[in-house]
């Protein structure tokens, strides 16, 4: 687990939905990208979608407005993807 392909390294920061550390960050496609600011992101745990503060720790983003179709099919896979991984047929907190 200590070098995941194509993860790049952010401050260690909780999400705010589940509350699980992360401290590393997978580019959507897989590409490896260093988060910037105000970039979305998706708690691999939980599937919260996130956005990376000024400081890069992870804050709940609050709307999909900002993106464009594609993303948000692309966002929502992933979620479904994650959900689906951790806990099949349940959904719990929503
Ligand atoms: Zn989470």
């Amino acid at each position: 687990m200590a070098d995941e392909l194509n993860a790049s390294r952010v401050p260690e920061s909780r999400c705010p939905s589940c509350f699980k550390l992360g401290d590393a960050a997978t580019e959507i496609r897989n590409q490896l990208v260093q988060p910037q600011p105000g970039d979305f992101s998706i708690c691999w745990n939980c599937g919260a979608l996130l956005r990376f503060d000024a400081d890069l720790t992870t804050v709940l983003a609050a709307d999909m407005s900002e993106l464009t179709d594609e993303q948000r099919r692309e966002v929502e896979r992933a979620q479904a993807s994650i959900r689906g991984r951790r806990s099949p047929g349940a959904s719990n907190g929503r």
